[in-house]
């Protein structure tokens, strides 16, 4: 593609945009590399379509546009508030800050690692293209209200003043019995770390006066689940609308990935569009999906009744052919269309696979387990990397190759190591500390932290499950400092039982502030999911195994040496015996997956108390106010995580990708 063509697709180029892009940048980043992937995209060359509900893409942490172009006031974020049991003038106190934000395409982990894979996939020269949806008014914004829990508020930002995004001309239709629908494409480009090489991301909206009012809503807000004719529309402009967009862009596809069964409706249009139907099963090889969760709402499904009073004939024929469970069956699920028609199937972590084999006995065979990861140049502090700078005889170009960060272990030995690892993470620690001021923590007190999506099976307040208990062991061990925080789909009334429960558990230990000072954090983002992952001393995870599918948080934690305090689920699996923290809990083994709802608090609590403790009792034995013993586990333990993170990163997932799914 040339610089002209690039631009003539531009809507709005001279009003809106000419400022920003010339021939020589895009908003400040090379414009080579853009016309560059466009150009192999469209070439005989053949190119991926990652398809995905949610990108985390992080910009305020990572290859942010915005230093040419100041964020407008309608893409800032000012203020959170933290709610604590140490009182500054209330329980609810706010911080200020003025940070951007982030393209609010997101709502957890899914996002995240879609964004994280991109990334990667740029950075290894890949050619593809990502497809996503335009969330006009994002996911929401999490207020926290004293003796009620979360309010979630409506979110608004603004896509035409935001850095790095442009809209296209083009327009996609779809047929549904109720009229066209018309999407409008905007593109967003993610570059890799040394910005040689981008992977296009197009994104979907449906907000345009073309479209009936109800139409105009479809692509405001993420998982919005209400009502399931938003639901079945929503997944069909991902599948659909992705298809149409990638055949109006005229780009030459090869292989169709689709992350999680929310695009499945893409193998229905690739069928309807065939001239010829028997070409369907030469077809299918080029689909690949992978499958993300365990739990039972992660899975679709449809009536084909429901189907029918959306879409013209030919599609529930389609959906029907291709995605009945039972031949008998009413229900269209999406699960089965993605596993019964896609060449190449995938868990996300071993143990993960193990689980998805017993729930789909009928493919076990072709279900493979490729473990996620986490983009290392985003989520690595500034220290750490610095660190690695400094000891390249042995991690060598490791911003390349990611995979260098396992030659950690040849370290242990070294002193000056050590020292260094322990002190980059005090740096971490302070400036965490830092932005939490008004709450007075403490530099050498110990710091646990738990952030992460609030749903039930992630069992969020079972640290305070026997506050007594608790403590008990403080006052044995040392004082302690909690971080809690995360968001709860708004439809979700357990979870946001969750964050009452945990609310009420602070106000309880309002006098014992000086053993145990908690603070709750409100609207978790990629923004502080850094912050919290690079800062504390340790990482809090305790999913009722067996149904996390993965994690990638404390993937994040280990990176900066963080130890790991964790239930045995997800890819801490394969991490059990690298002495990278605590495991403790309640173990999944044998035939049956178990009940989600069976949340066994008491024992498990028990067991993490327990473990906590001996956590404690090492921290202050390393750290006793301010003087560190160099020599002590605690450190042998932060290298085995860096270590460990030379394996759990996305560089290494996107080569076993294009290894086992994408060749
Ligand atoms: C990394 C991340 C997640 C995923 O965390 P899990 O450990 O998989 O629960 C969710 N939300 C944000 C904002 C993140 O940065």
């Amino acid at each position: 593609m040339t610089y002209k063509e690039f631009i003539a697709q531009i809507e709005n180029f001279e009003a809106n945009y000419c400022g920003d892009i010339s021939e020589s940048t895009y908003f400040s980043f090379p414009m080579q590399p853009v016309l560059d992937a466009e150009t192999r995209l469209s070439a005989a060359e053949k190119s991926i379509a990652y398809f995905s509900m949610e990108y985390g893409l992080a910009p305020s942490i990572y290859n942010f546009f915005h230093l040419n172009r100041p964020m407008t006031e309608k893409n800032k974020f000012f203020k959170h508030q933290v709610f604590s049991n140490y009182w500054i003038s209330d329980y609810v106190f706010k911080i200020n800050i003025h940070k951007m934000l982030d393209i609010p395409i997101y709502s957890g982990g899914l996002g995240v690692l879609a964004g994280d894979t991109v990334k990667s996939i740029a950075d290894q020269g890949l050619s593809a293209v990502a497809l996503g949806i335009l969330w006009n008014k994002g996911y929401f914004k999490q207020n926290f209200w004293y003796k009620y829990g979360q309010v979630p508020e409506e979110l608004s930002w603004d896509p035409h003043s935001y850095p790095g995004l442009i809209p296209l001309k083009n327009r996609i239709r779809m047929t549904t019995k109720q009229g066209d629908l018309v999407l409008r494409l905007w593109k967003y480009y993610v570059y890799s770390h040394d910005k040689k090489h981008v992977v296009p991301l197009v994104l979907m909206d449906s907000n345009l006066s073309d479209n009936s009012e109800h139409f105009r809503k479809l692509t405001d807000q993420l998982y919005r689940s209400d009502e399931v004719f938003w639901r079945i529309l929503q997944r069909s402009i991902l599948g659909i609308g992705g298809m149409k967009a990638l055949e109006d862009l005229k780009l030459n596809i090869d292989c169709y990935h689709l992350n999680e069964g929310h695009a499945a409706f893409a193998l229905v249009e690739k069928y309807v569009q065939l001239a010829d139907k028997s070409r369907m099963a030469f077809e299918k090889k080029k689909f690949v999906y992978t499958c993300h969760t365990p739990v039972a709402a992660g899975h679709d499904r449809f009536q084909t009744a429901e189907l029918r009073a959306i879409f013209p004939e030919k599609y529930v024929e389609a959906a029907e052919e291709f995605g009945k469970e039972t031949e008998d069956s009413k229900d269209v699920n999406l699960t089965y269309l993605c596993l019964d028609n896609c060449r190449h199937v995938n868990a996300v972590a071993q143990k993960h696979g193990e689980i998805m084999r017993l729930q789909f006995p009928d493919f076990a065979k072709r279900i493979d387990a490729i473990t996620n990861g986490v983009h290392t140049h985003t989520w690595v502090s500034e220290p750490f990397a610095q660190l690695f700078d400094k000891h390249e005889s042995v991690f060598g170009d490791w911003r390349a190759d990611p995979n260098r960060l396992q030659e950690a272990g040849k370290l242990i030995k070294n002193d000056e190591f050590r020292r260094d690892v322990f002190h980059a993470h005090q740096v971490n620690k302070r400036h965490l500390l830092n932005f939490v001021k008004p709450w007075k923590l403490q530099e050498d007190v110990l710091t646990v932290c738990w952030a992460r999506r609030i749903t039930n099976y992630k069992r969020p307040s079972l640290l305070f499950h026997h506050v007594e208990e608790l403590l008990h062991i403080v006052g044995q061990t040392g004082p302690l400092q909690i971080i809690i925080a995360g968001k709860s789909h708004p439809m979700d009334s357990a979870g946001a039982s969750h964050i009452q429960n945990i609310m009420e558990h602070v106000d309880r230990l309002n006098r014992s502030y000086k053993q145990v000072k908690v603070l709750v954090l409100e609207n978790y983002d990629t923004y502080f999911g850094k912050l919290l992952t690079n800062c504390v001393d340790i990482w809090l995870n305790n999913p009722l195994p067996p149904f996390e599918a993965s994690g990638t948080s404390g993937m994040k934690a280990i990176l900066n040496g963080v130890l790991q305090l964790s239930t045995l689920d997800g890819w801490v699996v394969e991490a059990e015996h690298d002495d990278i923290g605590w495991i403790f809990g309640w173990r999944h083994k044998g035939p049956e997956i178990g009940d989600e709802w069976e949340l066994r608090l008491d024992e498990d609590s028990k067991a993490l108390y327990g473990s906590l403790k001996e956590a404690a009792e090492l921290y202050y034995r390393t750290n006793k106010n301010g003087v560190v013993d160099i020599h002590s586990p605690w450190i042998d333990k932060m290298i085995h995580c860096i270590a460990r993170a030379g394996f759990f990163n996305t560089h290494r997932m996107v080569q076993e990708y294009k290894a086992k799914m994408w060749a």
